[in-house]
């Protein structure tokens, strides 16, 4: 048993704590993982290991010995923005489970709108009996923005469905079947040939805003455009204008700048808007403990840490 216990630290409110803490005890019997709340101060002058989930920073500070934390989420742009000041290294959590969720998530959503569902919805209200035309999946190009871990999934299931797929990174990839692009150059051109565009980014100083009025105008009228990534990757006004001309036929949004999205948020009531609660793709938290253990047990035995966030590419 090692006496250096690992705290789990989530935000104030968070219900899942003690259901996070018994999951991962289970995985690593040798250790002991204990609430933060339940640290004495002889245990938080000893930590080097902590497990996050939105932690109150304050609360790392109190860990004078802390060298590095494994999040349980994917998406840690909150972290390196709450530990700018600090030479903390953060592990962000790679889960082929839930890269499986999303790319499941990716083709759903790309079905809907691949199947004019949103369109037949409205008919229904309308009571019009109106089959309109069909396209095959091979004649619509899906166009990714993104293809690291759930972008690489996402693409491998859309072209398990028959459409075509391709996408855009910071440096080109190399992808059977995908036709990749990389870059401010690369974008322009993958975006022109865009019917339906996912969002996977991660959110940075780089891809803040980045889906903007120049990059909706870039992409075919009528295209449609899913966010699974985070909401101020979307520069919101520019997306609301592009809506309402039908320059974007319909957008399916699961992440917002303000979330829960506020009750007054225009997305609500838009016709062209599907309001999904950031509910695409959840830590699952059965493989998620065991992937954390497995690397907390390597870096034990090795003293070796997993891959790092890289804090200047913010991802
Ligand atoms: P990842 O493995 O780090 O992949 C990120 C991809 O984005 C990479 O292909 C990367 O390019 C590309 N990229 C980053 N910055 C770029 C830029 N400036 N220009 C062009 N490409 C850029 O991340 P992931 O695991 O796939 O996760 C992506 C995001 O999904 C997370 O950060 C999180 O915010 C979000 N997420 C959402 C949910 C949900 O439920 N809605 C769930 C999980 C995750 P390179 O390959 O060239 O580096």
């Amino acid at each position: 048993m090692n006496s250096t216990k690992i705290p789990f630290l989530a935000a104030p409110a968070y219900s899942h704590t003690q259901a996070w803490v018994d999951a991962l005890q289970k995985n690593l019997p040798d250790e002991q993982i204990v609430a933060f709340d339940s640290m004495s101060d002889e245990d938080k002058a000893t930590c080097k290991v902590a497990i996050v989930a939105n932690p109150d920073p304050a609360q790392l500070k109190q860990l004078p010995q802390l060298q590095w934390m494994h999040s349980v989420w994917a998406g840690v742009e909150r972290l390196i923005s709450d530990l700018a000041d600090t030479e903390l290294k953060i592990v962000r959590l790679i889960d082929p489970q839930l890269a499986s969720t999303m790319a499941e998530a990716v083709l759903a959503w790309t079905l809907y709108l691949h199947r004019d569902m949103p369109a037949y919805a409205r008919q229904q209200k309308q009571q019009l009996w109106q089959p309109r035309e069909y396209l095959r999946p091979q004649q619509k190009t899906i166009g990714l923005l993104g293809l690291g871990a759930l972008g690489e999934a996402a693409a491998n299931s859309l072209l398990r469905a028959g459409f075509n797929v391709i996408g855009w990174s910071r440096n080109r990839k190399e992808f059977a079947g995908v036709e990749c692009f990389a870059g401010t150059d690369g974008l322009p051109v993958m975006l022109a040939k865009t019917d339906i565009l996912v969002c996977l980014l991660p959110l940075t100083p780089d891809t803040k805003g980045l889906v903007n009025a120049q990059t909706l105008q870039a992409l075919p009228r009528g295209a449609s455009l899913i966010n699974f990534a985070r909401g101020a990757i979307i520069n919101d006004h520019d997306l609301h204008i592009a809506l309402d001309s039908g320059h974007i036929g319909h957008a399916v949004l699961d992440v917002f700048e303000t979330e829960p999205l506020p009750a007054i948020a225009w997305h609500w009531q838009h016709p062209s808007v599907t309001v999904l609660p950031h509910c695409s793709a959840p830590t699952d938290r059965e493989t998620a403990s065991l992937i954390v253990a497995n690397n907390i047990r390597r870096y034990r035995s090795t003293g070796e840490l997993p891959v790092t966030v890289d804090r200047v590419k913010g991802y």
